[in-house]
């Protein structure tokens, strides 16, 4: 790592300090000497490596190998997903499974490079804004590192992320408000803190640098796994987008270390109907987003209405000849159960969205049955019970009578 640089304004910051945005708001991104790296790293060498995303260390931020908190994170499977390939229309449909990771979703990634940079730096004391996943991730490898997480979640939070971070030790406020509410209330407490002995730090969705470089090892290892041939297609369900703009940087070091070609993927930003600001932004031909009023969803990981990445999750969607598509909740279930009854896996909902993304976009002959297509399901469906038990109502008066609008018999 040289330094960083912000991706508004090209403004440059020094390695080895914890930043948070620009001043001018663009978040920041970690550069690399790749020319040195590509003189004295190979992609053969990777045999040797650790079983999980540390196997790109020298790609990552981290100057100290005792810096790094690892949970195994990573290395998840690409699975060939054949019966619901054959009945939405493709011969050559893929599933990263990233449900497998540590906390039962890539907030693992993101987490463990920014929590790493953390032990680095000497930052002592985080605070996040979570409706769900990041939550647990953080909590979980802020225990790994003895380090103090503060985590603010509205209180209709799945049950599964509440009891996880109490598990692992965070202080955990229940906030009766929005996900936004959150947001402003760690923005207080880290101004509040600033200058004392122990400062919070917020380690919120790309307010922060390093959890993008966590997740765009996903990028790496898609690359490894298909044997250094980009697939036609990735599928990507985009809440803060920091995966897609992870892989879309990650494909463009792999180049500069001569280990893929130019070719690449066609990006696809998958969101939910309820909550679908890049798909409407893609759709005007804007740069950037505009907040998305009144956003509801049950894949809570893309109920996210202004986006901080939006400009460059569009410019990655657009840059590669990809599109953003928006999928109704009822279908995201539907593909889940569909999924899970086909495959034997049982996705997050954000997972299940990109099942019925392909299905419609290879209908609707935007992909033909040959391209080799790659779905990201990010998270495990056993953290979102609520969202899946309407299909299955055992009592009432619980979830299914909330969501009932979502009930169809079977
Ligand atoms: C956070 C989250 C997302 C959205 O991730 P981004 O990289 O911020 O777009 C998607 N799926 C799940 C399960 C999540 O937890």
């Amino acid at each position: 790592m040289t330094h960083l640089e912000c991706s508004l304004c090209n403004k440059t910051f020094e390695a080895g300090k914890a930043w948070n945005l620009c001043e001018c708001g663009g978040p920041l991104l970690v550069r690399y000497n790749l020319p040195e790296l590509r003189a004295g790293w190979s992609r053969e060498s990777l045999a040797t490596g650790p079983n999980s995303m540390w196997r790109y260390a020298p790609a990552l931020p981290p100057r100290s190998a005792k810096s790094i908190v690892s949970l195994g994170e990573g290395m998840t499977p690409l699975l060939s997903i054949r019966r619901t390939g054959a009945r939405i229309g493709s011969n050559n449909l893929l599933l990263k499974d990233e449900g497998l990771n540590p906390t039962g979703s890539f907030k693992a990634r993101g987490l463990s490079c920014a929590i790493s940079m953390c032990v680095e730096l000497g930052v002592k004391v985080l605070a996040i804004p979570s409706a769900g996943n990041a939550a647990s991730a953080l909590s979980a490898y802020a225990a790994a590192a003895g380090l103090e997480a503060h985590i603010y979640m509205p209180s209709d939070v799945p049950q599964a992320n509440f009891i996880e971070c109490k598990a692992y030790g965070s202080h955990v406020t229940l906030v009766d408000g929005l996900i936004s509410d959150c947001g402003r209330i760690v923005g207080e407490r880290c101004r509040e803190t600033a200058g004392t002995a122990a400062p919070w730090f917020d380690i919120s969705t790309l307010k922060e640098p390093y959890r993008i470089e966590g997740k765009k090892t996903m990028g790496y290892e898609v690359a490894e796994q298909l044997h250094w041939e980009l697939p036609d297609a990735i599928f990507y369900p985009a809440g803060g987008g920091v995966g897609m703009i992870g892989m879309w940087k990650a494909f463009a070091e792999m180049e500069a270390l001569g280990w893929i070609g130019g070719k690449r993927p066609k990006m696809i930003a998958v969101q939910a109907e309820g909550c679908q600001p890049i798909v409407r932004a893609f759709e005007e031909g804007a740069e950037a987003s505009r907040f998305y009023e009144g956003a509801s969803t049950v894949a809570a990981g893309l109920r996210v209405p202004k986006p901080l990445g939006d400009r460059l999750t569009l410019k990655a969607v657009r840059e590669s000849g990809g599109t953003a598509i928006a999928i109704p909740d009822r279908e995201i279930i539907d593909a889940g159960l569909r999924l899970a009854a086909e495959e034997g896996i049982f996705a997050a909902p954000e997972g299940a969205a990109c099942v019925a993304a392909a299905e419609r976009l290879i209908r609707e002959r935007f992909l033909t049955a040959d391209d080799r297509i790659v779905l990201y399901n990010t998270g495990s469906g056993l953290k979102y019970l609520e969202a899946y038990s309407v299909r299955f109502p055992r009592t009432s008066g619980g979830a299914a009578d909330k969501l009932g609008g979502l009930i169809t018999p079977r």
